[in-house]
């Protein structure tokens, strides 16, 4: 199931180019007060939605998917956790390259662990990206991006994958410099989540999945997440050792070599095997 979010905060069932409608499940999610839970409740909801969500589908005219403006599928995550230098070859260009690294010393994943973006970064592919210190170098990343469907604290690698609600396209764009990476990663609208989530049971197997970032018709990133230096579910049990991961909660899980800039002008097109590939426009802030 491919559910996108789009237009004025309006869900729809994605099938094929075609999409379909679904908002009218939004009025059976719970009422809620304050404090409000962490999370996402849609995409906690999401299985026990699925019959009224084929349903309202069937009911629905459909529409060219490309004639809608995608948001994020996922609207509330309390987290979004990223992966450093979780492909070797990419750990092998930022180690040469000091307009990468900056002097900073990189450490590999198996001792730096993860870090942290703020959830106010998080836009979706039609919204597009602003770069607020454009005479810096911005770069693109793109990644597999997992998004939790259920509480997660201290996970077992074993049942890690079944936590999983499903999968999208990341971008964890970063301006490079020397401040920490929660601070470059965090700028409004440099976590960008499209096209739209497709459900855990689509992709048995996230470790092979084959993803390629261009610009302008220009390959820059190629790759396949069996090149993971961590795999998801090591993400998620190590994740998950530490805090807990709630529903909605996005794990970008690392990019693979190739990164490079952007400038206002730009027009990045991202891909994932089984998922699908989404169009992202780079502009100053
Ligand atoms: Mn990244």
């Amino acid at each position: 199931m491919r559910i996108c979010r789009y237009d004025d905060d309006r869900i729809g069932l994605v099938r094929d180019d075609r999409l379909y409608d679904v908002s009218e499940v939004l009025e059976t999610l719970p009422a809620m007060r304050w404090p409000l839970p962490l999370g996402d409740r849609l995409i906690a909801s999401l299985d026990a939605l699925r019959p009224r969500i084929e349903d309202a589908a069937s009911r629905a005219a459909p529409r060219p998917v490309a004639d809608v403006r995608l948001l994020s599928p996922v609207a509330n995550p309390s987290k979004i956790v990223g992966a450093p230098v979780n492909y070797r070859q990419h750990l092998d260009e930022v180690l040469v390259d000091p307009s990468l690294h900056h002097g900073l010393d990189i450490k590999p994943i198996e001792k730096i662990g993860l870090f942290l973006k703020s959830v106010s970064s998080l836009v979706g592919p039609g919204q597009g990206v602003a770069l607020r210190f454009p005479d810096r170098r911005n770069d693109h990343e793109v990644e597999l991006a997992v998004v939790i469907g259920k509480t997660a604290d201290r996970v077992a690698r074993a049942e890690a994958l079944d936590y999983v609600a499903g999968f999208a396209i990341g971008l964890d764009m970063t301006v490079r410099g020397p401040e920490e990476r929660s601070m470059r990663k965090s700028i409004d609208s440099y976590s960008v989540l499209g096209p739209w989530l497709v459900t855990a049971e689509e992709i048995e197997d996230p470790g092979g999945l084959d993803l390629e970032l261009a610009i302008g018709g220009d390959t820059r990133q190629k790759s396949n997440t069996r090149n993971l230096i961590f795999d998801v579910p090591k993400l998620i049990e190590l994740a998950s050792s530490f805090y807990t991961l709630c529903p909605g909660d996005v794990i970008m899980t690392g990019t693979p070599s190739g990164v490079g800039p952007v400038k206002p002008g730009d027009v990045i097109d991202a891909s994932i095997e089984r998922i699908g590939s989404m169009r992202v426009e780079i502009r100053a802030a």
